[in-house]
């Protein structure tokens, strides 16, 4: 299999009631984890509908590899793994029951072949133990992680996982991350998520997007580096807060043991009350929300080696149909 990216140029989508969801998207997404951040509401499900071909742009392009996302509709399918925000299950099937089901939806028709599929994806997911019990019975990390089984069948170029962490306890967010950490050495994997954490742990690049737009496209560890001594701290008394909102650029505030903690961004701090703070992604988050550059530190997009010699070794490679891209 090669390498493919996915390319999205000018992307816009405006509802029926007049809501803008997507504004002049463009983005371009090599191999690997991608991170989608933005509060609700900006769009990320949005775009992720249209590039999963459940939903049409008004105006735009997408391609992955060779394949035109918004048209050849049916292509797109043969090689998307997509674990939506809500997904729907028959409570009352096993684990392998729906696997081995939606493997045949995914054209495994060879019995023997599908055993083998459905015991990897059941083992890579650590469902294995789990399987003959009634997905009704899952807890919410397991159905994510039944999620990903389904959206690995066959394969996929793209994996696009909407939201995928949010209702998930501590232990079961890092399981699942985990797991997401094993994927996308060849596949363009997509998360979109509101949740800076899961960013910052898991994607080498990332887009922040507001009300549409795309505020900033960069590595994390790039954009942490370029805010370096713009970042300052101080508590402030909870009566002064809006005042002191008033009065400085703040970029976030927070509770730190029941006091308020703020960080603000300048190039100096705004006086000695003030402490240098190491910043972290949440402040490049915060700080790009808030409408700030965050200055001459901006990351370009680094060039993609596209269709690239195949990767060494490909764990897929026992699971291909014959003849199969
Ligand atoms: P996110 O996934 O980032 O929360 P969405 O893509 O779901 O964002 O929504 C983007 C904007 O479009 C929001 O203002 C939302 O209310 C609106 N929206 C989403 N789906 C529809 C729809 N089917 N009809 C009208 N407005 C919608």
């Amino acid at each position: 299999m090669r390498s493919v990216q996915l390319k999205i140029e000018r992307l816009s989508k405006t509802y029926p009631n007049g809501v803008h969801a997507l504004r002049d998207v463009s983005l371009t997404i090599a191999p690997g984890m991608f991170g989608l951040l933005g509060p609700n509401g900006a769009g990320k499900s949005t775009l992720m509908r249209i590039l999963a071909t459940l939903q049409e742009a008004d105006a735009g392009s997408a391609w992955l590899g060779e394949i035109d996302v918004l048209r050849d509709k049916e292509a797109v399918r043969r090689t998307l793994g997509y674990l939506p925000q809500e997904f729907g299950l028959y409570a009352r099937a096993t684990a392998a029951e729906m696997l081995d089901h939606f493997a045949v939806l995914k054209g495994v028709t060879d019995g023997g072949e599908r055993r083998d599929v459905v015991r990897s994806l059941l083992e890579q997911t650590n469902l294995w133990d789990a399987r003959h019990r009634r997905l009704g019975t899952f807890s919410g990390g397991m159905r994510q992680r039944f999620g990903i089984a389904v959206a690995l069948i066959g394969n996929p170029r793209l994996i696009i996982v909407d939201e995928p962490t949010a209702g998930l306890d501590p232990a079961e967010r890092a399981r699942f991350l985990n797991l997401l950490s094993e994927l996308g050495e060849n596949a363009v994997v997509i998360l979109s998520t509101h949740i800076v954490e899961d960013v910052s742990d898991l994607c080498q690049r990332m887009a922040i997007i507001q009300e549409g737009r795309i505020l900033l496209e960069a590595e994390p560890q790039g954009a942490v580096q370029a805010l370096r001594g713009r970042v300052w701290r101080r508590e402030v008394p909870r009566d002064e807060l809006r005042a002191f909102e008033k009065a400085h650029p703040v970029i976030s505030t927070t509770l730190v043991g029941g006091r308020t903690v703020v960080h603000v961004h300048g190039d100096a701090p705004p006086d000695d009350s003030f402490h240098p703070v190491e910043p972290d992604l949440k402040d490049v988050y915060f700080t790009v929300m808030r409408g700030i550059g965050i200055g001459d530190g901006e990351v370009e997009p680094q060039p993609v080696a596209v269709d690239a010699a195949p990767p060494p070794d490909d764990p897929w490679a026992a699971f291909r149909r014959p003849g199969a891209a």
